[in-house]
């Protein structure tokens, strides 16, 4: 039966760009071990296809929000191992040490559970030590390492293999960010005194392009693989965008002088104007806050304002210039005319929130 209706609005995903991009990540970090970061639904692109393209490309683990997302990448046959990057709650951590998912540690109770439970299972289990530097969101404060490598070293199932930080400005401070490399460093320092560890990591995006962090050798890029420099960078040229947003027009109605469009009545014609509706509205993620803001939608070849305010499930543009344009032609609302950064900057937001705000409304279209 084909009775489904045309999508109103829809994401195209190019699964060679992302793949494309966590080329450039390597390039950039030559000797460097990478955890692609996938959460969230591989930022908005779909966790599982982008999962099944990376897999096996040489790559350590794959970042993961959650055990629930580590569960979907088994599930899915991807052989890569999920690091859950957040904490994890105690009735998710049998499951993960079942599974041999990689899990940090900020506390030694969270270390004294999985001991307990890779004892009943027999197993050594890998944990990352998580160190706070500075994020202020998990790990271990640096003046309690000493103590706690004690504890960790007594326990007999749970095997320290790696190291982890996360700086909180690493697009926006560089002197802080210099020391809390430095600091890092002598957290590592000390802790590789007392463990054998594998894998030191703190640099996202932002840390991987903007500085050099001799004693790590895991890198964890999100952003930059969905085509996003956050800090500028030599790559910038080399990233490819990932997704394309299109949604199509739905109707088109000339509206006199004088006329509210949308919500609250902020835009009113000042002359007669032809007025596109369009198939997408904040319930997709098109922000609601771009409204007012200048932002624009791009139409058979056309740059067109949008007017008004964004609603739940549409939006009006002018189309007033555009010589041709009927209810079903396609409308780009992030492409390759409108870029995923002017979005953001419309909103007055980071592009981090516009990918992942692409709601599950939206189907996901794939090209290899
Ligand atoms: C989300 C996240 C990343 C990836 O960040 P980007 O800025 O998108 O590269 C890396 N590490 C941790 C701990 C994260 O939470």
């Amino acid at each position: 039966m084909t009775n489904e209706s045309p999508p109103r609005a829809w994401v195209d995903v190019s699964l060679e760009a992302i793949a494309h991009n966590l080329d450039v990540a390597r390039q950039a970090l030559p000797d460097t071990d990478l955890m692609p970061v996938i959460k969230a639904g591989a930022y908005g692109h779909g966790l599982e296809p982008v999962a099944r393209r990376l897999d096996a490309d040489g790559i350590a683990f794959f970042g993961v929000a959650n055990a629930g997302e580590a569960r979907r990448l088994s599930r899915a046959g991807v052989r890569t191992k999920p690091f859950i990057l957040g904490p994890t709650f105690p009735e998710e951590r049998e499951e993960i040490v079942l599974n041999n998912w990689c899990a940090t540690i900020s506390t030694l109770e969270e270390a004294e559970h999985f001991n307990r439970l890779a004892a009943l299972y027999d197993k050594t289990f890998l944990v990352h030590m998580a160190v706070d530097t500075g994020m202020g969101r998990e790990g271990f404060l640096p003046a309690q390492l000493g103590d706690v490598a004690e504890h960790l070293r007594a326990m007999s199932h749970v095997r320290v293999d790696g190291v982890m930080s996360h700086f909180p400005s690493a697009d926006e401070d560089v002197p802080y960010t210099q020391n809390e490399i430095a600091l890092f460093t002598d957290c590592v320092q000390l802790l590789q005194r007392r463990f054998r560890l594998r894998y030191r990591h703190i640099a996202a995006s932002a840390g991987e392009l903007g500085y050099e962090v001799p004693i790590a050798n895991l890198a964890r890029p999100g952003l930059l693989l969905y085509g996003v420099a956050p800090v500028a960078s030599i790559y910038d040229g080399l990233l490819k965008p990932t997704l394309r947003l299109s949604s199509r027009v739905s109707l088109v109605r000339e509206l006199p002088a004088g006329h509210g469009v949308a919500y609250g009545r902020t835009y009113i014609t000042t002359q007669p104007t032809r007025v596109a509706t369009i198939g997408i509205g904040y319930a997709d993620g098109w922000p609601r806050a771009v409204s007012g803001k200048g932002a624009r939608v791009y139409i058979n070849g056309h740059y067109c304002p949008m007017l008004g305010r964004v609603t739940m499930d549409q939006i009006m543009a002018d189309v007033s210039h555009v010589p041709f344009v009927s209810p079903g032609d396609e409308v780009e609302l992030i492409g390759p005319h409108i870029p995923i950064t002017e979005v953001a900057a419309k909103a007055d937001t980071i592009v981090w929130t516009i990918f992942t705000g692409l709601g599950p409304r939206l189907p996901r279209v794939y090209s290899s």
